[in-house]
């Protein structure tokens, strides 16, 4: 099967902390590879500036570096490199004042292009500054869209105010909230697999489903980022956003029509289901030191934190699909191995006729998995092939996107995510009421450990989390999956 590329109309892209890490990392990486596979115009320009007082050259050596640091060798060579950096420019701008913008202003509107895009790739107490600028300098156009990256705020009230801050300048059609998450192929296959086939949505309820898995594991543990996660936790960094997000994709009703604001109405009603989150169903941990993994109160450099680098919950979302169907959610850093799926686990047949041990079965479970690799995978029970008695097997029908599409490399979020913007397709984008609605679910929760003082649990650097977390759903007489790569 091969990807069909549909190029998107020539654009003006601005990136803002075009010198950082993600920048470096992430979205100059996901362009050049959308220019390799020939879906950007020739007339494009990719527009950086930062506060490095860098000019086009040397901005374009910067990249180069990049290039070679995060495209694989077999997906790059010297002439493409040198025909993509021909698109880059660079000018300083240091957001916080007035200098740099009128030279910034200048480039931009020099020969523009019909689409332009603000990629906000900086902290975001930055974003409503930069909003203003915009605006007041004439930057923004009738459609220019922008683009604002995670952390949307720290609470509701903080993210109230980004969404005040940006709606003061941009209208919420402008505006590009990025889970990149949602960029995942397997994500989307998710909804493809629900709603475009007839299977399996019949058994998609309470009636059929006995509960679901949410599972974000890391290896890596705070790195660089201590003081930053440190005011976080497992929580907000990645319930509130990620998690939450796949869980609306799994739990939501068929929207009307694939198309942004009815995807993200049925989002909102999921998120609006949820139900408040008492301390026995909320298992928070932090690692320990273990081998040569420090503590994670050693790397974030806090000897008495009470963050969690890891949490569970158990879950509810009441409506008439899901009461009674437990969502169990945790993620966590420093774990035994990276991965993020979720997993679909099935009631067992009202009546079993293999009464033998040896005749048992697992119950079917469809596994959504992310990462490190993306496939969908179906768990079925068959009768262990040959002869002489009876058995019992499981045989995993499997969907490996990678191997069987394309070019055999699965495509980065931020590739779709980008051009999706640029297509001015909203749909795998948060909207402004989805993230205030997912704050104003995880503050309570929030507010009642802190109330409680909650102490996270101990567990061991490249482990699977607390014990509490394995008490959490053993006391339900269920299982995580384990945590394998
Ligand atoms: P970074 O610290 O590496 O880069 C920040 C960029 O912002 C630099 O280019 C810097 O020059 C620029 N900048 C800072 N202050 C400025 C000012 N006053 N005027 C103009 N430019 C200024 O950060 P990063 O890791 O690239 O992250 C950028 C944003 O993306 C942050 O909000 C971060 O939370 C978010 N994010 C990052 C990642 C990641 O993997 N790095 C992942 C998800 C979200």
């Amino acid at each position: 099967m091969s990807v069909k590329i549909i190029p998107v109309d020539p654009f003006d892209l601005i990136i803002f902390g075009a010198s950082g890490d993600l920048a470096r990392r992430k979205i100059l990486p996901a362009l050049y590879q959308r220019f390799l596979a020939s879906q950007i115009p020739p007339e494009t320009r990719i527009i950086g500036t930062a506060r490095s007082g860098w000019d086009s050259a040397a901005f374009r050596t910067e990249i180069k570096t990049s290039l070679e640091k995060y495209i694989p060798e077999s997906r790059r060579d010297a002439d493409s490199i040198a025909r993509f950096l021909t698109r880059l420019h660079y000018h300083p701008v240091d957001v916080k004042g007035d200098k740099g913008w009128d030279a910034l202003v200048a480039l931009v509107n020099d020969t523009p292009n019909p689409v332009r895009a603000f990629y906000l790739s900086v902290a975001p107490a930055l974003f409503g500054p930069i909003a203003s600028q915009l605006s007041q300098r004439g930057l923004r156009t009738a459609d220019s869209r922008i683009v604002v990256e995670k952390p949307f705020g720290h609470d509701l009230a903080s993210a109230q105010e980004l969404n005040k801050q940006l709606a003061h300048c941009f209208r919420e059609d402008q505006i590009y909230r990025i889970d990149h998450y949602l960029g995942k192929e397997t994500v989307q296959n998710l909804m493809a697999l629900r709603f475009a086939n007839s299977l399996l949505e019949p058994v998609w309820n309470a009636q059929h489903i006995d509960h679901i898995q949410i599972t974000v594991a890391e290896t890596i543990g705070v790195e660089g980022r201590g003081a930053y996660y440190d005011k976080s936790g497992a929580m907000r960094d990645m319930v509130q956003n990620h998690l939450m997000q796949m869980l609306c994709l799994t739990a939501m009703e068929p929207p009307a029509r694939f198309e942004a604001n009815d995807v993200r109405d049925e989002k909102l009603k999921v998120i609006r289901s949820l139900e408040d989150v008492p301390l026995p169903d909320i298992v928070r941990g932090q690692y320990r030191a273990n081998g040569d993994s420090a503590s994670y109160r050693d790397d974030a450099g806090n000897p008495d934190s009470t963050t969690e680098s890891f949490i569970a919950l158990k879950v509810r979302v009441s409506n008439w699909r899901w009461a009674g169907v437990p969502f169990y959610l945790r993620t966590g850093k420093r774990l035994r191995a990276r991965m993020s799926e979720i997993v679909v686990i099935f009631k067992d047949p009202p009546h079993s006729i293999f009464p033998h041990p040896e005749q048992r079965h697992n119950s079917n479970s469809l596994v959504i998995r992310l990462q490190p690799d993306e496939a969908i995978t179906m768990h079925m029970n068959i009768k262990e092939p040959g002869q002489g008695g009876f058995r019992l097997t499981e045989v995993p029908l499997d969907m490996s996107f990678a191997e069987t599409l394309g070019d055999g490399r699965m495509a980065d979020a931020y590739e779709r995510l980008l051009m999706d913007v640029i297509r001015g397709d909203q749909t795998l984008f948060m909207r402004g009421d989805e993230v205030e609605a997912a704050w104003r679910w995880a503050d309570p929760i929030i507010a009642r450990w802190q109330e409680a003082e909650d102490i996270p649990e101990p567990y061991d650097a490249g482990g699977s989390g607390p014990d509490g977390s394995l008490a959490l759903i053993h006391h339900d007489n269920r299982r995580w999956r384990p945590i394998e790569a």
